[in-house]
């Protein structure tokens, strides 16, 4: 009965087979490659329209530069036992194509905004890959709104789907401790994004801050000797729920990491001419961007 009930794609593959041999049978292929260990990749760095906004001719949606091209914001970490993905954005799937991240071994979560989870059906493929659901690590509200917005995918007959039908996810519940995912310690900083709470997450030296505009002294000091401070900057002007880079700047100049690299830009930040603006030590990230963890 289950055949009846799987998107077309996924009928044509699965319609013959009953479920167990389906499971099988229906594997691809080997991913091509493409674990990222010892890396953080940025897949995006634009704020939650992207850049180029639709229907803006002004300097930075024009741009030949690649860099101004900004997808919604999300990053890939090369953990020693997998590839933890934070967030999912709405681009997800051209993003990992476009960085050859064939794989995806688990998924981290900084808040339930429509920018970092709508691209959430493109998971479906891995519990395909690795054989197994996949764990998604979120706070309890973050679970809520995603069980809200992607109701099919967590139904008591999707369960009975063939993988690749539905995402075939599991929620694993973090809060403010630290934790393991893929032989890795993860310490979650709590992050004021308006009236909206976010965490951003450090991995050895290096923090993936984004969606704030106000980090708490006990949080600041979960940031202290940090490689890499990797922190919201949404444009030049204030604005309520995200960091202005003239306030992000005065934060890095606080935290003193070696680097600091700013995302979640919107297209008021033109990539060369904002560096050319910013004090050594740091920069604009940009999709595609790679940096080393420590
Ligand atoms: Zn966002
Ligand atoms: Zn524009
Ligand atoms: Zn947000």
């Amino acid at each position: 009965m289950y055949k009846y009930d799987l998107p077309s794609c996924a009928r044509q593959r699965f319609v013959s087979f009953p479920l167990t041999v389906a499971r099988e049978k229906s594997v691809p292929h080997t991913p091509a490659t493409t674990r990222v260990e010892g890396e953080l990749v940025f897949l995006g760095t634009g704020t939650s329209m992207g850049v180029p906004v639709i229907g803006c001719d002004c300097p930075t949606c024009t741009s030949e530069d690649a860099r101004n091209r900004r997808t919604r914001c999300g990053v890939v970490v090369g953990l020693p036992e997998g590839n933890l993905l934070v967030d999912t954005p709405t681009e997800l799937r051209m993003q990992l194509v476009r960085e050859r991240i064939g794989i995806i071994h688990a998924v981290l979560f900084t808040h339930d905004h429509a920018d970092h989870i709508f691209g959430l059906d493109d998971l479906r493929l891995f519990p395909y890959y690795l054989g197994r659901r996949l764990s998604l690590y979120t706070e309890p509200l973050v679970e809520q709104r995603i069980r809200k917005s992607f109701d099919y995918a967590f139904e008591q007959r999707a369960q009975q789907y063939a993988a690749g039908g539905v995402p075939q996810l599991d929620f694993v519940t973090i809060g403010e401790d630290p934790f393991e995912v893929l032989g890795a310690r993860v310490i979650p900083v709590r992050l004021k994004h308006g009236r909206f709470d976010v965490l951003g997450f450090r991995f050895g030296n290096v923090a993936y801050c984004t969606d704030t505009n106000s980090i708490s002294p006990d949080n600041m000091a979960k940031l202290q000797d940090l490689d890499v401070l990797i922190i919201d900057a949404l444009r030049s002007a204030p604005h309520p729920t995200h960091f202005s880079l003239e306030e992000a700047v005065a934060l890095a100049e606080e935290l003193s990491p070696g680097r600091t690299v700013f995302t979640h830009m919107s297209h008021d930040l033109e990539h060369v001419s904002t560096n050319a603006s910013l004090p050594a030590g740091m920069e604009l990230a940009y999709d595609g961007m790679r940096i080393p963890l420590s």
